[in-house]
């Protein structure tokens, strides 16, 4: 399986293998790696994958986007990821029902309480592998609002040839956030609190990753959600919900997804290619509906850092979907000269407009792939929290509530509706306090999260300090 940009002229292309496109992260011309082909699940194998555990289903649906690993390594890498001691329970991402024909699908039970945790665990065992085959190590830089740095941290955190420098907004995260990776003791894991905001962090990890002769000296990496390996790790779950979701193999379900950076998505759209019979992907969004609306209208206008909301589902506060990019490429048909003039528009003019006679086709494919959108409101989001605990007894995170509100409003009822819980509320106590009067429970092992000795380091909002302290802490 070759990995192809989608910004370069694919006949021209050769590709590169799985791995390097995982170490590579973003392709030299700028554009994201994509798989060259889509491997597909025909009926009988579906079937026969119903019955098997996490990790071998992971195996089955992973292995077929990866052939420079071979197979024993790969299967003990999966199977060291998916364990009850990481994520809780042998079922790794459990299926519950609400009611009939309505099912939340909890993939938050790692140990950062957000979905995210299934990548980036994978992502940890997979770099170390790769490195140790090469002989190499990584110093992964990035910067973090909260979710991801610590979701990374913890699956870095007493890795062999891997650090982790992790920037966040110095005072800015909730408590609960700072403790999570404040409290990690690793010395693989640098935390640097810069004085400024998450766009001032950003932008240092741009600068020093952008200095081509600083990043080859100081090998460094990033672990974002553009990331194959991640987008591909997702695509499992939405096979193990369909089994436990549907009355027999073969009919049909909707998915709905809170949406961020469109990776969660992502990997459902290709899990749908891959032959998973899924009717609707139901993409929700919150008060950045960027993608609620050029599902709506074909216009896609990403906002800047100013007119991008702060929700109290924040991890969705993005108006700029990183992953979105891989599926226009589908929806030109993998046409590049269609890309670079999407992607030209865009720089100059900062939208472009699917529903101009140019783009009829691909305006075309972008209704024929199945996407059904919806935007949420605080208040919806306190409702929906509410209604659930009311009438099921069960507590969401305000995230998970974006979906289920969507998720409802875009189903017909005629197939089964799966919502992704993306994270446990316990992560947002204020919000569910607001919904119901009352705070969730804490999963045991972090109840006195927010007492433990802090590990971080305070830097100011300055490239050349950030590049004397990787510096120092690497040689
Ligand atoms: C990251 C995140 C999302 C958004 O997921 P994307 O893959 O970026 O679309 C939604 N909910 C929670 C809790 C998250 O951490």
């Amino acid at each position: 399986m070759r990995y192809v940009s989608t910004r370069s002229e694919l006949a021209s292309q050769q590709g590169v293998s799985f791995c390097a496109a995982v170490l590579e992260g973003l392709a030299p011309d700028g554009g994201l790696y994509v798989p060259k082909d889509y491997p597909k699940i025909d009926l009988p194998t579906l079937h026969r994958l119903s019955s098997l555990s996490y990790a071998d289903l992971a195996f089955e649906v992973m292995s077929r986007w990866i052939d420079d690993i071979p197979h024993e390594d790969l299967k003990k890498l999966i199977g060291n990821t998916y364990t009850s001691e990481v994520f809780g329970s042998d079922e790794i991402t459990p299926v519950l029902k609400l009611k009939d024909g309505l099912f939340l699908l909890r993939v938050s039970f790692g140990p950062t309480l957000a979905f995210k945790d299934i990548a980036m665990q994978w992502l940890g065992h997979l770099f170390q592998y790769i490195l140790e085959r090469e002989k190499r190590t990584m110093n992964i830089l990035g910067a973090t609002s909260g979710d991801t740095g610590s979701s990374a941290e913890y699956a870095m955190r007493g890795k062999k040839n891997i650090n982790v420098f992790m920037l966040s907004p110095h005072q800015r995260m909730t408590p609960f956030q700072q403790a999570q990776m404040y409290s990690l003791a690793d010395p693989n894991i640098f935390n640097i609190a810069v004085e400024g905001t998450f766009d001032s962090c950003q932008d240092m990890v741009k600068a020093v990753a952008g200095d081509q002769a600083f990043k080859r000296r100081y090998r460094l990496g990033a672990v974002n959600s553009i990331n194959w390996a991640r987008v591909m790790a997702q695509m499992v779950y939405y096979f193990k919900g369909y089994f436990s979701a549907v009355a027999s193999i073969g009919s049909l379900m909707d998915v709905s997804v809170p949406t961020g950076n469109f990776g969660n998505i992502l990997a459902a759209y290709l899990a749908k290619k891959m032959g998973l019979p899924i009717r609707r992907l139901i993409l929700a969004t919150n008060e950045n509906n960027v993608l609620d609306e050029f599902y709506k209208t074909g216009k896609y206008r990403p906002r800047p850092a100013s007119e991008t909301f702060a929700t109290s589902s924040p991890s969705m506060d993005i108006s700029k979907a990183s992953n979105f990019e891989r599926f226009i490429f589908d929806a030109t048909d993998r046409d590049a000269r269609l890309m670079n003039q999407l992607w030209g528009e865009l720089r100059e003019h900062g939208a472009f407009d699917l529903t101009r006679p140019q783009y009829a086709r691909v305006w075309a494919n972008v209704k024929e792939a199945g996407f059904v959108s919806g935007s949420s409101t605080h208040q919806d989001r306190l409702d929906t929290i509410a209604a659930l605990f009311d009438r099921y007894q069960v507590i969401i995170d305000p995230h998970t509530a974006d979906g289920v509100k969507v998720g409802l409003n875009a189903s017909d009822g005629k197939v089964p509706l799966i919502c992704i819980e993306t994270a446990l509320p316990a992560k947002f106590e204020t919000t569910i306090k607001d919904a119901i009067g009352q705070t969730p429970s804490r999963p045991k092992s972090y109840q006195d999260l927010e007492s433990r000795p802090k590990h971080f380091s305070v830097l100011p909002a300055d490239v050349d300090q950030l590049k004397a302290f990787i510096e120092k802490k690497v040689s």
